[in-house]
């Protein structure tokens, strides 16, 4: 549903170094997709009334480079740069064409995708590690990503998905980086506790 958006940006959504679509860009389509996703053909309804697993759900990931202070402090902010820009390339093409990419911050990246169940949301994000750890990066050589993401629930603000993707990347640092954790599976396991009514779940 994604795929004509690209086109329609203008160049002040769009990251400079990478081409990517920016932080502001990322603001502005966080109430288009939460409109998008809240519509009744998003969903079909089974008979019971109850929401259909078959259709597609839409993940969000924080995505980070690890170390990537060591690579500027042994290889210049040049090197840096390069190497940031390349990272943003492999993850472009390893992405389908109807996923959204965003730089974030400095070296740190949203990707916005649908899939039909969890496991296919693991696996694309999965495949996206998967390529920037085996690339041979010019000068620097081999360089990993971290991947904290969770379910999009329309019924959840923006901000806290970003939250819960982000408190799940922290965690993929904390466990020893290159590794891609979903917040929900945090959940279950009992790593994170169970998000509760209080946790701004009311617009
Ligand atoms: P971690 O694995 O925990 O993420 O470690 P890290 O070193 O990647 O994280 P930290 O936040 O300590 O450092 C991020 C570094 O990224 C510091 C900053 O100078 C660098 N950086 C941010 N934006 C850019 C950029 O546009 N170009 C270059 N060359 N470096 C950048
Ligand atoms: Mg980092
Ligand atoms: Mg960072």
């Amino acid at each position: 549903m994604f795929s004509n958006y690209y086109a329609l940006l203008d160049i002040s959504q769009r990251d400079r170094l990478t081409g990517l679509l920016n932080r502001q860009a990322l603001e502005n389509n966080f109430e288009r997709i939460w409109t998008a996703m809240a519509r009744p053909d998003a969903y079909q309804e089974r008979s019971d009334g109850r929401r259909s697993a078959q259709a597609d759900t839409f993940w969000l990931a924080v995505i980070d480079i690890d170390h990537f202070k060591m690579i500027n402090d042994t290889h210049g902010h040049m090197i840096g740069d390069e190497a940031l820009l390349l990272v943003a390339r492999l993850m472009q093409n390893t992405f389908r064409t109807s996923d959204l990419l965003y730089r974030y911050g400095g070296e740190e990246f949203v990707a916005i995708v649908t899939a039909g169940n969890e496991a296919i949301a693991r696996n694309i994000f999965e495949r996206v590690r998967l390529a920037i750890e085996a690339h041979s990066f010019p000068r620097v050589g081999k360089i990993t990503i971290s991947i904290g993401y969770a379910e999009i629930d329309p019924d959840v603000l923006p901000v806290e998905v970003l939250g819960r993707a982000d408190r799940s990347l922290y965690q993929a640092k904390k466990d020893g980086r290159n590794r891609v954790y979903d917040f929900e599976e945090l959940v279950r396991s009992g790593i994170f506790p169970s998000p509760s009514y209080g946790d701004a779940e009311l617009f």
